[in-house]
């Protein structure tokens, strides 16, 4: 089941003869008939993305909850083309669940005892429920509807508001989405967590171009001011890839100089390989060679460990409120959580337990974990 049974469905079925039936990410409601034909010995397959499927009357079971934070699903598929993502063909158009239903969830969520929810989407900012969540079928909306709409700024708000007890985060946005609305919400509730994973792939506009995505670095740039502006000491991470077709060295070049500009807190950083069925798998040649981009990719990783110590180390001698989420790897007698800006938190046990807030001084910092003393439960949220 899921998008990658969808895509590998063939080999699954045919080449290997490994299943007897395919099912695609949205069709699990097809599964009883499914399961009738399997056993009729007929081939049974499933893979046509639903336009309306959002899974909002699904109660997920969390296998592997630590019982503290959970992920609220808020949007599926997108309707941006990047030329590298494979996305938009294994879990279709852009569509987002009501809002109703998603509070629901969160609710049901506050009363199990988590303390913190993740809205989740391939582009979450994009967020829109207008009495249907197709966003492709918006413009057809009647003028009610459209007046009436609620997008991402307000269901935070709506979430936020219902939940103050509750830390909320969000995940994933896209720089051409993301509003001052949005930002400006983020400010205004405490319970929003200041973090905000913002994707930008490359740093220059020449390969931004190539990949469709729909900004340039100029235009990131200016996110980026925003967000520092409205929301001081916000923590802001990346994706990169590095060699994608055509990069040249100053595209390269222009790549390390956004970095250098934004000094994120940390960054997932990929070297370009192909995914097939995408539009660059298909029109794009992948040019340039294994040893260039995995150089490029050391440089990148080189230069955003130095940004994430610098980060995480000009944390030291500040308090901050700390989500207790489980025993630390290192050492049993240490709690580690989370802090709002999304960086790992260790410090002495004490009597504290997993699930409460507390004030946690720094002390001192490795490039991606905050070294501190529990100094009292938050009156933060
Ligand atoms: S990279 Fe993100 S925004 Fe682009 S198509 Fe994929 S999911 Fe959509």
């Amino acid at each position: 089941m899921g998008c990658m049974a969808e895509r590998l469905k063939y080999k699954f079925l045919e080449e290997e003869k490994m299943v007897d039936i395919v099912v695609g990410p949205d069709a699990y409601k097809d599964l009883p008939n499914l399961l009738k034909q399997a056993e009729s010995n007929r081939e049974a397959v499933n893979v046509i993305l639903s336009k309306e499927e959002t899974y909002g009357d699904i109660a997920p079971v969390r296998l592997d909850s630590n019982g503290v934070s959970a992920f609220v699903s808020i949007t599926r598929g997108c309707d941006n083309m990047c030329t590298f993502c494979v996305v938009p063909f294994t879990r279709g158009r852009e569509r987002s669940r009501d809002p109703k239903s998603i509070l629901e969830e969160v609710n049901q969520l506050a009363e199990k005892g988590y303390k913190e929810i993740t809205l989740l989407g391939q582009n979450v900012d994009s967020y829109l429920w207008y009495g249907g969540g197709l966003k492709k079928d918006f413009e057809t909306a009647t003028a009610l509807q459209q007046k009436t709409a609620v997008g991402f700024a307000q269901l935070l708000q709506l979430v936020a508001e219902a939940r103050p007890k509750m830390r909320i985060r969000f995940s994933t946005s896209n720089p051409q989405d993301m509003s001052l609305d949005v930002i400006h919400t983020m400010a205004k509730y405490r319970n929003i967590c200041n973090y905000i994973h913002l994707p930008v792939q490359s740093g220059s506009n020449a390969i931004l171009k190539k990949m469709n995505r729909q900004h340039t670095r100029e235009e990131y740039f200016e996110l980026i001011d925003n967000i520092r502006k409205i929301i001081p000491g916000c923590g802001i991470s990346q994706d990169m890839i590095a060699g994608f077709p055509t990069e040249t060295e100053e595209d390269h070049q222009d790549t390390l100089n956004l970095l250098k500009y934004v000094k994120y807190d940390y960054g997932f950083m990929y070297s370009y390989s192909e995914r097939p069925g995408t539009h660059a798998a298909r029109k794009i040649a992948d040019d340039i060679p294994e040893p260039t981009k995995k150089r490029r990719l050391q440089e990148i990783i080189a230069l955003q460990r130095e940004h994430s110590e610098l980060r995480t180390k000009a944390n030291i001698g500040k308090t901050f409120c700390v989500l207790i989420e489980k025993s630390s790897k290192k050492s049993d007698e240490f709690w580690s959580g989370r802090t709002g800006q999304n960086t790992v938190a260790v410090f002495p046990k004490e009597n504290y337990q997993v699930g409460e807030f507390v004030d946690v001084k720094i002390d001192a910092a490795t490039s991606a974990t905050l070294i501190g003393k529990a100094i009292g439960i938050s009156q933060e949220i």
